[in-house]
């Protein structure tokens, strides 16, 4: 097998940070990923498996085989009565996520609309369950396939195996354990829409359509989304840096007495999600530069590299945005996107 090395990974990563891999590596079947797997095992060389780089901070150079799975397969297979509207896709790591949602959209089918636009591809969205506007991968995941990469074996994880949460896998946890090389998802109309989600509502509500339909739903979520994240080949970004933070009911009491505006989602387990764009926000924050990095000046929870600093230089602001936010909420913010 032919690995490049020194391979810059300045174009790879949605943050732009000039980074390299000691060695790389583009496999499209599961045998060459297997052969390369061995040769990494065989070599002792450490093993990072890379997709479109969007939630990602490279702080460093990667040691060891940086592999991307690159095959873009997808197929539809109707899993109800003839002619009826539910189906399975089977779809490889290596595809754009947005592609495969637009894919589904063109044909008419509904599940994967309120994902749209997500940037990054197939195999990474189930390692942080992907969400948006109400809806999250796990609510139309079947199963995936993996190789584990200690044992060089293929592993079937069902959606119990993989034990999703917000923003969070097993996989998530256990990084550098597995590469996924294919997803089953169901989509079709088994399920009524999403569009309770407040700015998602207002947009609908605001258009008056006739008929709801997967593209209009689509196309009305990608229109919010470009008015309010950075396009990543503009300006330098991994989306949302920190996890909306869940405090116990006491708590959000508490803070609702001391800061009345606070923006907050009551959840089913009777918890409460705090807007951690609105805690970062109220720290006058928004717009912030600290040389090359920065907050977005639209949206306080989207970190952004303006150009020409490290990855090193965004995890200690993040630092000092997080020691901000707990000294005046007492809330710990976590970092969503993996720092390497
Ligand atoms: C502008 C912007 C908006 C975003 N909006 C959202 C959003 O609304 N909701 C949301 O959930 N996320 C969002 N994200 C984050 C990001 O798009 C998702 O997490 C996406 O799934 C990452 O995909 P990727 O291919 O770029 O993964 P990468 O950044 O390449 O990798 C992320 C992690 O997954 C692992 N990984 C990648 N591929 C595989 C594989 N095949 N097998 C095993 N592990 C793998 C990597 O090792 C790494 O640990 C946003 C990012 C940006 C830049």
């Amino acid at each position: 097998m032919q690995f490049e090395t020194d391979k810059s990974l300045t174009e790879l990563n949605t943050l732009g940070f000039s980074q390299s891999a000691e060695r790389y590596i583009e496999v499209e079947t599961d045998e060459q990923l297997n052969e390369a797997v061995e040769e990494a095992n065989k070599q002792e060389w450490p093993v990072f498996i890379l997709g479109g780089g969007s939630n990602i901070v490279l702080t460093k150079d990667i040691p060891g085989l940086v592999i991307r799975f690159t095959r873009e397969t997808l197929n539809y297979e109707n899993r109800g009565e003839e002619n009826s509207w539910l189906f399975r896709l089977k779809v490889s790591a290596g595809m754009n996520w947005h592609r495969l949602v637009r894919d589904s959209m063109s044909r008419g089918l509904p599940g994967l609309e309120n994902l749209s636009l997500i940037p990054g591809n197939v195999g990474a969205a189930p390692v942080q369950n992907i969400g948006a506007y109400g809806v999250e991968i796990k609510d139309r995941f079947e199963s995936l396939r993996a190789l584990h990469l200690p044992t060089n074996e293929w592993h079937t994880f069902d959606h119990d195996a993989c034990e999703f949460s917000y923003r969070d896998s097993y996989f998530k946890r256990h990084t550098g354990e597995y590469c996924i090389t294919e997803m089953n998802l169901h989509v079709g109309n088994d399920k009524p829409f999403e569009t309770e989600y407040g700015s998602l509502k207002e947009a609908l509500e605001r258009q008056q359509l006739d008929k709801l339909t997967p593209v209009a739903i689509s196309d009305t979520v990608c229109k919010i989304r470009q008015t309010k994240l950075p396009d990543p080949a503009q300006i330098c970004n991994a989306g949302s840096f920190f996890h909306n933070p869940v405090v116990p009911e006491t708590q959000f009491d508490g803070l609702k007495q001391r800061f009345p505006n606070i923006v907050a989602y009551p959840q089913e387990d009777g918890q409460v999600k705090l807007a951690a764009g609105w805690l970062i926000d109220s720290l006058g924050l928004r717009g912030d530069r600290r040389g090359a990095v920065g907050v977005y000046d639209k949206q306080a929870l989207v970190l952004v590299h303006h150009g020409g600093g490290t990855g090193t230089e965004l995890v200690a602001y993040a630092d000092e945005i997080r020691a901000g936010v707990e000294e005046k909420y007492g809330v710990k913010l976590s970092v969503e996107p993996q720092v390497v």
